[in-house]
């Protein structure tokens, strides 16, 4: 798998392509937005990093360019600008994902291995994603940090509920009414014992808490990191 980083920044360019290298893929960097459009132009690559702001071509100019030529080569969009706006511009653009600057390195490989997977074929339409967690609802598969969970039925979709309401509080009787059809009695505790599980298989092993408790509330998924 060959990806190619546009990034005229050559300290951020070269630890992007060492931590691609390191997870299989055999990167090549291009330093401006015009030698990003002649690169990619030539259809060598199964993927595309694209930094926003470039010499001689910005970004949305570049992802412009790339999507006349190639309709579908995933282009992942690097960026420190972080509002609703950009990104809206990124996708319009034809970019098929966004990542704000500073990303964690384990997001980065996260989404990469992702739009990969999607590329081939393996699953498709929408992914769900908080920080390195990545769910795809068509593929029924969830992973984080690139490997692989084994989730039960019940447990995943009680996962993509939390996952559709990310950064949002959701109260155990909004679970219990989405995730389970049955009514059960108010003061049973089902969801919390499924809440436990999923951590047990989501965030123990990966050290960083995506899910937390809001107390006399309910539950949020979320990413906390700086
Ligand atoms: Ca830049």
């Amino acid at each position: 798998m060959r990806a190619l980083i546009v990034e005229d920044e050559p300290q951020v360019a070269a630890f992007i392509a060492k931590e691609l290298q390191a997870h299989g893929l055999v990167p090549d960097v291009a330093v401006d937005g015009l030698q990003g459009m002649e690169k990619a132009a030539t259809g060598h690559y199964d993927i595309i990093l694209l930094d926003w702001m470039l010499p001689k071509r910005n970004g949305i100019d570049v992802c412009r360019a790339i999507r006349v030529k190639d309709p579908h080569v995933p282009i992942l969009m690097l960026t420190a600008l972080d509002g609703v706006e950009e990104q809206v511009k990124g996708l319009g653009a034809g970019a098929d994902d966004y990542l704000a600057k500073p990303f964690d390195v384990g997001v980065l490989v996260a989404r990469v291995n992702a739009l990969l997977r999607r590329a081939s074929g393996r699953g498709t339409g929408k992914l769900l994603v908080c920080a390195d967690l990545v769910l795809d609802n068509e593929a029924k598969r969830v992973e984080r940090a690139g490997q692989e969970i084994r989730l039960t039925a019940r447990e995943f979709a009680l996962l993509h509920y939390l996952l559709e309401r990310k950064g949002k509080v959701t109260h155990r009787s909004d679970i219990l009414d989405h995730v389970w059809d049955t009514s059960f009695e108010t003061e049973s505790n089902v969801v919390d014992v499924y809440i436990n599980m999923l951590r047990r298989k989501v965030d123990k092993p990966f050290g960083r808490p995506l899910i937390h408790t809001v107390t006399g509330m309910g539950y949020i998924i979320r990413d906390d990191a700086p």
